[in-house]
């Protein structure tokens, strides 16, 4: 079926055919063990389209042992076949492109666009991971001529993967191709909100040519699912993306094992504008840097750090570039989709009407919003806070949502003073006419990617991580297969 014809399905019968109900262990969909299941919601609507598993720690101990048995075969098969296989992968998610990115943006919220562009993502994900399966080489070393020795990079063994609701297929992708690329097997735990894509793509890899066990979704909650995965001495590394606080709880969880950890945490980023920069450009970046995904995204700039100069011509471009922004339904070609629940649009609600109770300057936007086609869904305007001081909470805290605060700065030390006080470290954007100015901000920001004149430049080729409270570890980029192999260091008295 196309995407437009699952979309009027959707839109007629208020569902879609076929949506996977259950685990996928062990290379087949497997119901939960205690039998209990959950509801996904359209944020669009704000109706269930589709239940699912609750997984147990029974269904995670199936899981586990599905792995255990599945790295046995995965790292004894040759790394040339991988490379095959992980291609394949990619052109069958290709071929899925429609339904994936339908099901992803009804899952989530997000526009269409927007979810077609995370799946062909994917896809490449898949392919520069496979290219690198048959080239984990090790060293050798000379230690002088009564020895040989070198090295070895081994995969680690079962990972586990917590995956969160803002980009649910990129985010498993990006830890899974590596780990596979790498000779690991999986046991994934999507958002309670957004289970479906995993559940497709594990199918889609057993398709492939993953052998079963390789690779397995266990859905659910994260204390009743993902608790039990992530405490489980039989996984080897655990890649957590979400919130600040549920990871500091995975970090304690995972201690007593010594379980190798990569953390993707939060962000609160900058995009400083200095004085020289282009207005119009300004404008534009700040808009989608904010805006796109409906300001659910970890790395969005949510701060706009801006020489005093620059304020006017910019903040005028900028309100009325937000404020012509369509809303709505993600399958209907909006600008802007939902936001994931109605418990994240209870949050960013209350994070405004604690702003607007301080007295804050509330440029546009402030408020929760319905689809304006229909009257429903969970939605909020696009926002923008400005003159924030430095500790205002909008400016300390990770809001999640279409709300971008500003703050005014006069000189270069006073603009990396705003762009590195906060608790986050995770992206920045600059924007400058000069290329001195360019490499000396970057180098002074500190965060684990910096972009110059174009807030969203980069790709799955570039290592991707946070410093400070946004985490440790990388993904994306060759930096991506560290955390899923080790070294070996052999020698041989000769
Ligand atoms: P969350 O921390 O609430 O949940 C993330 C995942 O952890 C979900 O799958 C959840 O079920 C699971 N989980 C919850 N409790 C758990 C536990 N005790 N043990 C194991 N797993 C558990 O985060 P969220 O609200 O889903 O996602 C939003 C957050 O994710 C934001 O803070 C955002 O910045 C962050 N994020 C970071 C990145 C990045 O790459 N740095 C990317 C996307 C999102």
């Amino acid at each position: 079926m196309t995407a437009d014809h699952l979309i009027s399905t959707y839109f007629a019968t208020g569902t879609l055919p076929d949506l996977p109900r259950d685990h996928f262990i062990d290379g087949q969909f497997v119901p939960p063990a205690g039998g209990a299941r959950m509801q996904s919601y359209d944020p669009g609507r704000a109706v269930p389209f589709g239940d699912f598993a609750a997984g147990t720690a029974a269904d995670v101990d199936h899981a586990v042992h599905s792995a255990t048995r599945g790295f046995a075969i995965w790292r004894e098969t040759p790394p040339a076949q991988r490379c095959a296989i992980l291609m394949e992968v990619a052109r069958l998610i290709r071929a899925e492109a429609d339904r994936l990115a339908v099901v992803e943006s009804l899952d989530s919220g997000k526009t269409l666009a927007e979810a077609q562009g995370d799946i062909a993502g994917s896809a490449r994900l898949f392919e520069y991971y496979a290219g690198a399966a048959d080239k984990l080489d090790g060293r050798s070393v000379n230690l002088g001529n009564d020895n040989a020795a070198f090295s070895l990079r081994e995969p680690v063994g079962v990972t586990a993967h917590i995956v969160p609701w803002n980009y649910p297929t990129s985010t498993l992708v990006r830890g899974i191709a590596p780990a596979l690329a790498a000779g690991c097997s999986a046991v994934v735990k999507p958002a309670e909100t957004t289970p479906y894509t995993a559940l497709m793509i594990a199918e889609l890899l057993i398709r492939a040519g993953v052998p079963a066990g390789v690779v397995n979704v266990v859905t659910g909650t994260g204390q009743e699912a993902g608790a039990p995965l992530v405490q489980d001495p039989r996984v080897r590394h655990v890649t957590f993306t979400g919130s600040v606080a549920t990871g500091v709880g995975v970090m304690q969880a995972v201690a007593p094992n010594v379980t190798g950890l990569t953390l993707e945490l939060g962000g609160k980023s900058p995009l400083v504008a200095c004085a020289d920069a282009d207005p119009e450009a300004v404008a534009e970046g700040a808009l989608w840097a904010i805006f796109s995904n409906a300001g659910q995204i970890c790395s969005a700039g949510s701060r706009l750090v801006i020489h005093r100069d620059l304020h006017a011509p910019v903040l005028e471009r900028l309100v009325a570039k937000a404020q012509a922004l369509r809303f709505g339904h993600g399958l209907r070609n909006a600008d802007m989709g939902a936001v994931n629940s109605d418990r994240h649009l209870a949050a960013i609600t209350a994070h405004l009407d604690s702003a607007r109770a301080r007295g804050a300057e509330i440029l546009c936007g402030g408020n929760p919003a319905c689809d304006p086609d229909t009257g429903t869904g969970w939605f909020f305007e696009p926002t923008i806070l400005d003159r924030l001081p430095a500790d205002d909470p909008a400016i300390q805290q990770e809001i999640f949502g279409p709300v971008l605060g500003v703050q005014v700065f006069e000189d270069e030390d006073q603009a990396i003073a705003l762009a590195n006080g906060t608790d986050f470290a995770l992206a920045a954007g600059i924007y400058t006419c000069d290329i001195s100015t360019a490499l000396r901000l970057s180098r002074r920001i500190d965060a684990g990617q910096v972009t110059v004149n174009d807030y969203w430049a980069g790709g799955i080729e570039l290592p991707f991580g946070g410093n400070r409270k946004s985490g440790f570890g990388r993904e994306k980029g060759l930096e991506g297969l560290d955390a899923y192999t080790r070294a070996k260091a052999i020698t041989l008295s000769v």
